[in-house]
């Protein structure tokens, strides 16, 4: 298939080596996906193979979420825009867009700084790599919290969706995988880790004050297609304020505000089970390059056993309505 659009696709500047908290990483994968993260040309050879026609690009994880000082957030969050912009987007600018990096350190400052990206840079959005720091490596401020809500309110104006993205779990609240340091990562925390950062959205009731405000989901949604159901018939059964200030059925949000996307899974079932629990209209192709492989994914995106129709959606359409982007017929 020409023409896709992937869209949790990294970047790193040497300036701000993102990625340094990857020591359980073999290091000859983690030596080829730095050097993919700091150039372009590369990758864009790699999208022609694949019939990827745009990658929207992000700060790999923690990226400026993991810092613990305010004005430093605020300060790299914008000079990391400007690098994408400048050194990576303009490189190749019918290919590539980008997410703003934003500092929720501070949220107003992160509203400013999504407006200026999307307004001045051309930004389709932000991508969030979950918690962020506050003031030390063990406190965490999640995004249904109060104090965020002037980023959520210049999300819904800007009408811009908001890519919530995995980091590995506090240090504090590593217990459960000691002696396992491998599962930190992409192999398991990861997932763990930012389906409940998503749940704490669905139930806090965000999507009741915005509901024109989409999040978009890799890894097919970090499985909440499978463990949602459940979940929200157990809640059933639980004191009420035990579960946040949702109106409606956790589900009803999933299906309402949040697009998932194929990052990183590229598994038939799972995919299947994704279509029948949120539909073709949920559902975005990309790869999470450079830690996966385009060359991978795609083959399997390209003839796995769906719809001609629904494959066009995921792949391409979906994409282009969702961030308005027109592509010259692939
Ligand atoms: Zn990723």
């Amino acid at each position: 298939m020409l023409g896709k659009i992937a869209l949790e696709e990294h970047y790193e500047s040497p300036d701000f080596p993102a990625t340094g908290s990857h020591d359980f990483t073999a290091k000859d994968y983690f030596a080829d996906v730095q050097r993919r993260l700091r150039e372009v040309d590369q990758r864009v050879e790699d999208m022609d193979r694949n019939g990827i026609g745009i990658d929207i690009l992000s700060l790999t994880q923690p990226g400026i979420e993991g810092l613990t000082d305010t004005q430093q957030a605020v300060d790299l969050a914008r000079r990391m825009n400007d690098h994408a912009a400048e050194q990576l987007v303009v490189r190749h600018p019918e290919r590539l867009r980008a997410f703003a990096a934003v500092p929720l350190q501070d949220p107003q400052q992160a509203a400013n700084e999504l407006e200026r990206a999307v307004r001045d840079l051309g930004f389709v959005g932000a991508l969030i790599n979950g918690y962020s720091n506050i003031g030390d490596e063990n406190t965490a401020q999640y995004l249904d919290e109060p104090q965020v809500e002037p980023f959520w309110a210049k999300v819904e104006e800007l009408n811009v969706p908001v890519y919530l993205h995995p980091r590995i779990p506090l240090p504090n609240q590593q217990r459960i995988y000691q002696g396992y340091e491998g599962l930190l990562g992409s192999a398991w925390g990861f997932g763990v880790e930012t389906a409940t950062h998503a749940v704490r959205l669905i139930l806090s009731g965000l999507f009741d004050r915005h509901p024109n405000v989409n999040v978009i989901l890799g890894h097919l949604g970090e499985a909440l297609p499978f463990t949602l159901p459940r979940l929200e018939h157990r809640l059933r059964h639980q004191r009420r304020e035990t579960h946040g200030a949702h109106e409606k059925p956790p589900m009803h949000y999933l299906l309402n505000n949040f697009y998932l996307t194929t990052s990183g899974v590229f598994r038939t079932q799972a995919l299947i089970n994704t279509l029948t629990e949120v539909g073709s209209n949920r559902i975005l192709f990309s790869v999470d390059y450079p830690y996966e492989s385009m060359d991978e994914i795609s083959p399997w995106f390209d003839t796995c056993p769906i719809s001609d129709n629904d494959r066009e959606k995921i792949g391409r359409t979906n994409s282009e309505r969702l961030f308005g982007l027109n592509q010259a017929a692939a």
